[in-house]
């Protein structure tokens, strides 16, 4: 996708501290962190959001390999002993606002439970 931001991250077009990489995913973190450790997990391939997940082996391939990707970061990160938030918005209600599918990881504190609607 020639316009999208994570895209032009995950060919390395824009550059990012990558902490992780694989053949399905890669990891960076994120522009404006809102915990000490906050780290994007993106597929390579460019899926808007899990609407758009068809029902796949490689989509189940990828979604997957996001979760064993933040795993190993958090065990990287020294955070995975005391735990982690792991998020995934999707669409206007969700409060997405980059369309390519990215996993948070989210830690290094006890995190606020402050998930909530405030209206449409
Ligand atoms: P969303 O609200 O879609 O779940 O999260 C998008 C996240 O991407 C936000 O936390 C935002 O700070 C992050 N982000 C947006 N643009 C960039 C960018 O160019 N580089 C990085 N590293 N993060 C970005
Ligand atoms: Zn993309």
């Amino acid at each position: 996708m020639e316009d999208c931001i994570f895209c032009k991250i995950a060919n390395k077009e824009v550059p990012a501290k990558i902490l992780y990489e694989d053949e399905w995913v890669i990891a960076f973190p994120d522009i404006h962190p809102i915990t000490p450790v906050h780290i994007l997990v993106i597929p390579r391939k460019h899926i808007e959001s899990i609407n758009d997940l068809t029902d796949n082996e490689e989509n189940e391939k990828i979604m997957g390999r996001l979760i064993m990707a933040a795993r190993e970061i958090a065990f990287n990160e020294n955070i995975a002993e005391d735990g982690y938030k792991l998020l995934i918005r999707t669409g206007k209600d969700g409060g997405q606002e980059v369309p390519h599918i990215h996993l948070h990881l989210l830690g290094g504190g006890r995190m606020k439970e402050n998930i909530g609607v405030v209206g449409r």
